[in-house]
């Protein structure tokens, strides 16, 4: 296919040739285009992640697996995994936390945008890149962070038509208007997956399924099992299962319409804790509870840590307190997002999921 033309013009031509694609097609391409052509992080662009809006949150999360390694044994040859790590901020905040305690890991960041790829190379110089699970190595503990990646995998969505679920489908409704998608029920029929709960939702009703997102979840949980370690995972989501349509489009941060001008908005959905902690039983590992944000950062030592800085530099210290602020209030981040973590059978729990 030619490359000059536009990813709106490529889905219409799928379109126009080969019928309707699923929403899960159409959130692939738009996020795959999306992040393969802009750094979208930050006020100059699309949306603002935890890492960003403080080096609190990364070294948290580094002292948090830093403190797992070591009560589970200081095991050499530890592997640092990231996946989607956007400018590598996260992970050079946690390095950095884990050198003061001695643990120096193997860098991996499974990624997939070129254009980010060369941003990470730069905050972390050894890192080693991959487009999948399946090439992180196979010798060694996985100490795996996830923030804001599951959000953006592409989600299979069904909706409720008379009494039987269809896929939901991608269409084009105006030839004249090019970068104008639209949702429709499709006639392919869905049976399998349904969760109990959703059976006699009424019409109209959509369901979303994590098809990447829990394909992926799966893999990974199956290494951790196999090689050891353990995985922090933090996104916007809630425990399911639950019915609604959580897609949803930013861009210069604010809502957008996911389904205008694709690839030009970042495109998510909330992601289901239940889904991810069950991946991560299947293959045997131990789950722990999903708490908000908020929670976790505090029992962390997130006022401690803000004290600290504070202290060091005082210029910096409303900044400080109004980073702590938006990362752990109830009406910022501190209950809408959410952590979990999965650790190996032998492995030492991890701070900051008690009561
Ligand atoms: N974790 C970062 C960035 C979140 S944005 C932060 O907290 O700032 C989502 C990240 O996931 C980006 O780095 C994006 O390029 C990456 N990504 C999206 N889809 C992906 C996929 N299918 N495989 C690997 N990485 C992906």
């Amino acid at each position: 296919m030619s490359a000059e033309l536009s990813l709106a013009e490529r889905l219409a031509r799928q379109i126009s040739a080969g019928g309707p694609i699923s929403v899960a097609h159409y959130m692939a391409e738009a996020n795959q285009h999306y992040y393969g052509t802009r750094d979208p992080l930050g006020t100059a662009g699309d949306f603002t992640t935890a890492p960003e809006i403080s080096q609190m949150f990364g070294e948290l999360i580094g002292l948090c697996l830093a403190d797992v390694w070591m009560r589970s044994g200081s095991r050499p040859e530890t592997n640092y995994v990231e996946l989607g790590p956007g400018r590598g901020t996260l992970a050079s905040d946690a390095l950095r936390a884990m050198a003061n305690t001695a643990l120096h890991p193997q860098v991996h960041f499974v990624e997939t945008s070129p254009s980010l790829r060369e941003r990470q190379r730069a905050l972390v110089p050894n890192v080693l890149h991959h487009d999948a699970i399946s090439t992180l190595p196979e010798q060694g503990p996985l100490l795996v962070v996830a923030n804001e990646f599951f959000d953006a995998l592409p989600v299979r969505q069904l909706v409720r038509t008379g009494n039987e679920w269809r896929e939901r489908v991608v269409v084009r409704p105006d030839p004249d208007e090019p970068d104008r998608f639209a949702p429709m029920s499709g006639y392919r029929r869905i049976e399998s997956g349904i969760p109990a709960i959703a059976t006699d939702a009424p019409e109209g009703t959509i369901l979303e399924m994590p098809l990447a997102g829990s394909a992926i979840a799966l893999e990974l949980a199956h290494r951790i099992a196999r090689q050891g370690g353990a995985a922090i995972i933090v996104d916007y989501g809630y425990e399911g299962p639950a019915t609604g349509d959580t897609l949803q489009a930013v861009r210069a941060h604010k809502f957008a319409d996911p389904f205008l001008e694709p690839g030009e908005s970042d495109l998510t959905t909330h992601v289901d804790f239940t889904m991810l902690g069950n991946m991560a039983r299947q293959a045997g590992l131990r789950v722990t509870r999903t708490v908000g944000q908020g929670h976790f950062l505090r029992q962390l030592g997130i006022d401690a840590r803000a004290g600290q800085l504070s202290r060091t530099a005082p210029a910096r210290a409303d900044e400080v307190e109004a980073a702590r602020c938006r990362l752990t209030a109830d009406d910022a981040m501190g209950t809408l997002f959410k952590a979990m973590a999965w650790v190996h059978p032998d492995w030492a729990d991890p701070a900051g999921f008690e009561g």
